[in-house]
Order: structure tokens, then sequence, then C-alpha cells
């Protein structure tokens, strides 16, 4: 049976180290969260999002924009939070609804405050190993290796996914790490054919059971980024976490694994952010 790579308990001890740095600055760091739209997903994500700077001591600062609020509004409400003081990350829910360029909303929030690090400067930085922010949800990934001492270095990692929030930055992580890198994706031929020779094998598609056992090594590390609503409101990955626990040697649970991870290194990212350009 495969070790669990618990993200609950680490990003609640990751939580609780942010909070007591935060007892120690003269202010605390701000997080401004924009949501747009009455898409009940965001609504939970951002509600949890609200929560976790409630645990670190980071003030929230919500804008619930309504649906018909405009490109050019949007835009306008980054700029004067770029500007204001208080405010040290800046993050807007995704999807945005129908009609926004979401590309120029992330191109508009300034590099500094990109604690999602959807910014061009801050992907590109990712290339390069010189970045300010990491992407919370590959961040989280990499934090929860490192806490278990699985080292990428030399392994044969193979990411399924190749989104720019998730799949492509993971890969450019894990190569930072000094692993070799397969990205598969959906055109992809033979997709098990590549997944059977991972050492570390890292999932982020949103497709129910993708990965079943007869596609796994035996020992290899199985990262589970994918998240699928079942009709009965539970959430599942893309892995057959019953059958692939019994050959990994390690495996992330969903929910309790990639999930609280990504949601902590956001509060991580505000911090750093507060503590680096304090205004
Ligand atoms: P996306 O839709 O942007 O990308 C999906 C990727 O999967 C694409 O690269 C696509 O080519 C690939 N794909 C689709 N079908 C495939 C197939 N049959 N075989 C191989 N590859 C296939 O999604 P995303 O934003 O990268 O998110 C991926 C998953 O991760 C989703 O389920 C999302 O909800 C989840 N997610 C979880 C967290 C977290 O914190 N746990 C954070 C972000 C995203």
């Amino acid at each position: 049976m495969a070790i669990i790579l618990d993200g609950n308990t680490l990003a609640k001890s990751i939580k609780k180290d942010i909070k007591s740095q935060v007892g120690n600055m003269m202010a605390p760091p701000g997080l401004a969260v924009i949501i747009v739209g009455d898409d009940p997903a965001s609504h939970v994500y951002v509600k949890n999002k609200k929560k976790d700077c409630l645990a670190c001591g980071i003030t929230s600062h919500e804008f619930d924009l309504p649906e018909d609020t405009g490109q050019e509004k949007l835009l306008a409400l980054i700029g004067k939070l770029n500007n204001d003081p208080n405010i040290h990350g800046i993050l807007v829910q995704s999807p945005l609804p129908e009609g926004y360029n979401i590309q120029e909303v992330f191109q508009r929030i300034s590099p500094k405050k990109d604690v999602d690090a959807f910014h061009i400067n801050s992907a590109g930085g990712i290339l390069r190993g010189e970045y300010s922010f990491l992407p919370c949800t590959p961040a989280g990934v990499i934090a929860l290796l490192d806490h278990y001492n699985i080292d990428p270095m030399g392994k044969h990692c193979v990411v399924v996914g190749h989104s720019n929030i998730v799949g492509k930055p993971m890969a450019m992580m894990l190569l930072n790490r000094n692993a070799t890198v397969t990205i598969c994706h959906i055109h992809t031929a033979d997709l098990a054919a590549h997944t059977r020779q991972a050492d570390i094998l890292v999932c982020a598609v949103g497709k129910l059971d993708l990965i079943t056992a007869d596609m796994v090594k035996p020992g290899a590390v199985v990262i589970d980024v994918g998240i699928n609503r079942l009709e009965n409101g539970k959430i599942r990955g893309d892995v057959d976490f019953e059958a692939v626990s019994e050959i990994a040697s390690h495996i992330t649970p969903v929910p309790g694994g990639v999930g609280p991870m990504t949601r902590a290194m956001l509060m991580l990212n505000t911090l750093n952010s507060a503590l680096t350009c304090p205004q």
C-alpha cells in the first residue's frame, strides 16, 4: 500500500508558520481577490481563500463584481489595486464569464503582486529559473515532494496535461530540479506507454480515472492534480486511487492532496510579496 502524501497536514503546518511570521510584521499582508459573475464553483474557491487568509492573519479584500462589469472596469480596478500599498497580492478568479479577455486581465496585474504567477513575466521567469512567484499548484506539488524527501533529480517525471497554469509550469519546475521530463497531452499517442515509464507521474487533466493501475510503474510516485466533481457532490481525481495505491510507492489523495497545498502556496506567495515589497 502506497504512502499517502498528506497535503492537508502539510498545508496546515505551512499556514501556521505563515501566521507566526505575519504576527511579527508591522502590518498584515493584503490579498485582493476579484470574482466576476456567479459561477458557483468559483464562489466556493473564493470562500476557501478567504478562510485561508483568516487562518494566516492575511487581510483579504474581496471584490465580488457582477457579470456585466466589463473588461475596462475590471482592468481599471486592477490598476487601482496595483497602486494600493495595502495590497500585496492580486488574484482574479478564473474562469471569467464569456466576453472577457483573461490574458489581458492577467497582464494588467503588476508582476510585483502576481501571486497566482499567471503574468507572462512570471511564466517566462520559470523558464529561466528566475522568478518572484511560482504558480500555486505546481509549487504545491514540489513542496509536497520536498516534504516527503522525494527528489526529482535524475528521475523520469511524466506530466500529463500541458495547460499554461498547471502542466507546463509543472514540467518546467521539475526540469529545474534536474528531472528528465516528458509532457503528455490530449494528442499524445499511447499515453500508457509514457506513463508506465514514470518514476514520478503527475496527472493534471480533469478526467475521472484516466490513470488506471496498468498505466503505472510499480513503485512510482503518483501525484493527482485533477478535480472531478461527482453527481453526489464529492470530488475525485484523475487517478484510480484504490487500484493505483496498491502498486505506487507514494500517492496523493483527492481531496486532501494537491488542493490544500495550492491554497497554502497562495498564502505563501502573498506573505513573500509583503516581505520583499512592503510598499
Ligand atoms: P486544462 O483543461 O486547461 O488542461 C487539461 C489538459 O489535459 C490539457 O493539456 C489537455 O491536453 C490534457 N488532456 C485532456 N484530455 C486528455 C487525455 N485524454 N489524455 C491526456 N491528456 C489529456 O486544465 P487545467 O487547468 O490544467 O487543470 C487540470 C485539472 O487539474 C482539472 O481537473 C482542474 O480542476 C485541476 N486543478 C486542480 C488544482 C488543485 O489545486 N488541485 C488546481 C488547478 C487545476
